[in-house]
C-alpha cells in the first residue's frame, strides 16, 4: 500500500485528489498548508511514500516547502511531485529547481498522475 501526503489548501480540490487516490488503493493524509505540510511531512517521513503539493498554498509557499524538504537529509529523499494551476512557461523548471521530482497541472490528469506517482514509487525502490 501507498502512503501518500497531499499538501493542498482547497478543501474542494482536497476532497477531490483524496478520493481518487483512495479509489484506487492508496492512502492519504491531507494537509491544508505549507507549514503543517513541511511538520507532517518531516514527522511522518517512514511512512510516507510520496508527497503530492500543491504549490500555491498559504503560510509558506510549495517551492519554499520543496527547497527545504530536499535541504533536510531527514526528508531530502522523499519524492514530490508539485501540482500547479499556474502552467506559466518556465513553472515547471522552477518547480524542479526547488527539488520537486515531478510537475503535474491543474486540472489533474489523473492517469498521468498515477503514472508518475508509480515512476516515482518504482526510482524509490531501485535506490533501496
Ligand atoms: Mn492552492
Amino acid at each position: 500500500m501507498t502512503r501518500i501526503l497531499v499538501i493542498e489548501d482547497n478543501p474542494v480540490n482536497q476532497d477531490l485528489i483524496q478520493r481518487f487516490l483512495e479509489l484506487h488503493g492508496h492512502e492519504v493524509l491531507v494537509a491544508s498548508d505549507g507549514l503543517e505540510g513541511l511538520h507532517r511531512a518531516r514527522a511522518d517521513r517512514d511512512f510516507i511514500d510520496v508527497v503530492l503539493m500543491d504549490l500555491s498554498i498559504p503560510e509558506i509557499d510549495g517551492w519554499e516547502v520543496a527547497r527545504r524538504l530536499k535541504d533536510d537529509p531527514l526528508t531530502a529523499s522523499l519524492p514530490l511531485i508539485a501540482v500547479t494551476a499556474h502552467a506559466m512557461i518556465g513553472d515547471r523548471e522552477k518547480a524542479l529547481e526547488a527539488g520537486c521530482d515531478e510537475y503535474a497541472t491543474k486540472p489533474i490528469d489523473f492517469p498521468s498522475l498515477f503514472s508518475k506517482i508509480e515512476s516515482l514509487l518504482t526510482k524509490a525502490s531501485v535506490n533501496v
